[in-house]
């Protein structure tokens, strides 16, 4: 406790609200007002290193938002077609406006669990599916997919890793059977050199790339890929701006130096690895694995002689390799993900203080909900599910052919943040339930039958796991009327005839405790609160010890044994387009900005981060002026066009490219995108795109 000239101000410990960075968080708290007056980091945060970006520190304004939904909200055209419902639930609801009843929780599951019945009495148990939860609590998450899979008897669960990390998690597990980093941040200062692919990481994870901005400064090489420059280049020994999707190219050409220049570490690769001949071969007699092969691609030859450089020194030093959704969201990004662990493999790079390899995952609790098993084709602790069920995009075809019919959600805004929103969309429109749980009315909740107000992370107790593995235990920092996720969930279970006999989230996690033994067997609430201040990374042995380093005697596979995967680079995109001399109209690439997390749900209901950000701007070559003539132009593809959005010319892209970001729901910039995804896990391809200019009159 501390008293800031006021004694009822105290001082509460707690985790970041935004991405997977998970910073440390400490808040002053007005307990008389129940309001948080200031977030700050300890001088001594183990994860912030005692700063926070402008996220972490200002943006908690949403907490108090007149915009909360405070009361739950069913919508009465749902009533209307559902009449049994509205008999059931009548004395419970009052007028809100034209659209909307207010209710109350046992109302608003009650409507929920009739209609969850009603459909799956007419549609069959599958036509019911569980979405989202990576910005809630593992035990939410844990709780939703058990009651989907149990109670609903339904397969169907999957979360915004889809549209993120999922390729990483496939690519690594299939090489070293672990989808998550290696190493922690602070292995960063431990590093000779590192490789940060498609990661803008000064606004993405601003406290990770801090820590990379003071290893640079003392005398660590970087090599930063990217298709535009980003501040990350400032720092770097090796700057490099590579052609839209050619992250497989270009790390299969490192591996290609490394092999050519014997450059390798065959003891490693002799104890601890398989299918390295195999790997090398086709590797050597891949055409477009040699470096020289850039020398055709017109703008970028340089890149012959530096991608050869930047594999001798990622070989011969103690190297990581950090990348971000610039990899993953590709056509191929699961393969480039296994041809980052490639790199790691050939070279010894891995299972040592200082080497490794971090997908620097998205969300605050994206790496949690994983753990938790609410993907289709894992459960809990990645064991296999007792029958494997679709990922979002099938669910969204199951919507349009008509064998999805009701959708549970918790805080994913699927009908702003997926791809090809027109279809999204129309998909929607076929559904007879949409049951969304929220802070806010987001875009799906706008469409939603049934709303429910939860509360907020910094009003709730609940585990949260970080880009480095690091479990943290949440603190409230304010009291809240409104349930947790897992509240609404368990009056769901009740009512359909479930019975887990969950009354905290302190029970739920010792359910998982259980479950999840290879990675959270000793973590009870008592050991996490223990390690509070310095963070404990899974797995957690029994006794509590965590495992700060993965892989260092074997690998998480079956055999313990590491797996080269060879995966040919396909001609394709900008590289073909150049190399035949055929470049046409702009290809498109979109990232984050600090200010702002993906849908801004929370971000923009706090005043100073809004006032950061307030629209989606188009960044533009200045060489390209003569076709934005206009201040403000739209996009276009097959799939639909954005909304106008305004052009601020740079030098920082390249000519005939276009960056802009995606937090504004106004700029509908996911309509341009098809379907085009992941081969392997169908993660949008959200990082490249062909698009045509409207001008705006
Ligand atoms: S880096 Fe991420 S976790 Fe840290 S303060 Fe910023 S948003 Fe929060």
């Amino acid at each position: 406790m501390e008293n800031e000239n006021n004694e009822n101000i105290v001082t509460i410990d707690s985790v970041c609200a935004y991405c997977g960075v998970g910073c440390d968080i400490a808040a002053h708290v007005d307990v008389k007002e129940n309001k948080i007056k200031k977030i700050f980091a300890h001088p001594d945060g183990a994860t912030s290193e005692g700063n926070l970006c402008v996220k972490g520190k200002y943006g908690f304004d949403f907490v108090d938002s007149k915009a909360r939904i405070l009361k739950p909200r069913i919508r009465k055209s749902f009533l209307e077609k559902n009449p049994e419902i509205k008999t059931a639930i009548a004395d419970s609801l009052t007028d809100l406006d034209d659209t909307w009843f207010e209710s109350d929780l046992e109302a608003a599951t009650t409507a929920g669990a009739m209609k969850l019945k009603d459909i799956q009495s007419t549609y069959g148990r599958k036509s019911v599916c569980s979405l989202g939860g990576a910005r809630s609590s593992c035990e939410s998450a844990y709780y939703f997919q058990k009651f989907t899979r149990y109670t609903l008897n339904s397969p169907h669960v999957d979360n915004c890793a889809r549209v993120c990390h999922s390729p990483s998690l496939k690519g690594m597990r299939l090489t070293i059977g672990e989808g998550a980093a290696s190493n922690p941040f602070d292995d960063i200062y431990k590093t000779e050199f590192m490789i940060v692919m498609g990661s803008n990481t000064t606004e993405a994870h601003p406290i990770v790339a801090n820590r990379m901005i003071k290893a640079a400064q003392a005398g660590t090489g970087i090599a930063c890929f990217d298709v535009r420059e980003i501040k990350l280049h400032k720092f770097s020994k090796y700057k490099v701006i590579a052609p839209h999707e050619s992250n497989l190219l270009i790390l299969n050409m490192i591996a290609h130096t490394i092999i050519t220049e014997e450059l390798y570490a065959p003891d490693f690769i002799e104890k601890r690895t398989k299918n390295w001949e195999h790997f090398k071969e086709n590797i050597l007699a891949d055409p477009y694995a040699n470096p020289e092969f850039f020398r055709e691609i017109e703008g970028f030859e340089y890149l012959a002689d530096m991608i050869p450089k930047i594999a001798r020194e990622y070989a011969t030093k103690k190297s990581l390799i950090l990348w971000g959704l610039g990899i993953t969201e590709h056509v191929d990004g699961s393969y480039a993900v296994m041809a980052i662990v490639h790199l790691a493999l050939m070279t010894g790079n891995i299972g040592l203080d200082g080497a490794g390899v971090m997908p620097l995952r998205g969300q605050t609790n994206v790496q949690g909900v994983c753990d938790m098993g609410m993907l289709p084709y894992y459960a809990p602790d990645y064991q296999a599910p007792r029958e494997v069920g679709l990922m979002t995009p099938q669910l969204v075809d199951g919507m349009i052919d008509g064998t999805i019919k009701g959708v549970l959600n918790i805080g994913e805004d699927l009908t702003h943040i997926h791809p090809n929103l027109n279809k999204i969309k129309k998909a929607f429109k076929n559904l007879e339930l949409i049951f969304v749980q929220e802070l806010f009315m987001t875009d799906i909740a706008q469409r939603a039958d049934i709303v429910v107000g939860v509360k907020s992370i910094y009003e709730k107790t609940g585990v949260y796991i970080n880009a480095m593995r690091k479990v943290h235990l949440s603190t409230p920092l304010v009291k809240s009327d409104l349930p947790d996720d897992w509240e609404v969930i368990k009056l769901l279970d009740e009512k359909m005839g479930g019975g887990y006999d969950f009354n905290s989230s302190e029970d739920i996690w010792n359910d998982v405790c259980k479950t999840a033994t290879n990675r959270f067997k000793g973590a009870s609430y008592k050991v996490l609160r223990d390690n509070e201040k310095v963070g404990i990374s899974w797995p957690i042995l029994e006794d509590g010890t965590g495992t700060p380093v993965l892989h260092r005697e074997d690998f998480r596979t079956q055999d313990g044994i590491g797996a080269f995967r060879y995966h040919r680079y396909e001609l394709s995109g900008m590289v073909e387009e150049i190399l035949n001399k055929s470049l046409k109209g702009y290809h498109l690439t979109t990232g984050r900005a600090m200010a702002h997390y993906n849908n801004s749900a929370q971000t923009k209901y706090t005043e100073k981060l809004a006032k950061r950000y307030t629209e989606d701007l188009l960044l533009v070559h200045n060489d390209d002026a003569a076709d934005f003539i206009t201040e403000k132009v739209i996009l276009k593809t097959e799939f639909g066009q954005t909304n106008p959005l305004r052009v601020k010319f740079t030098d920082k892209v390249r000519p005939k490219t276009l960056y802009t970001t995606f937090h504004h729901e106004d700029s509908k910039l996911n309509n341009v995108f098809g379907d085009k995804s992941d081969v392997l896990i169908m993660t949008a391809a959200f990082k490249s795109i062909q698009v045509e200019i409207i001008s705006v009159a």
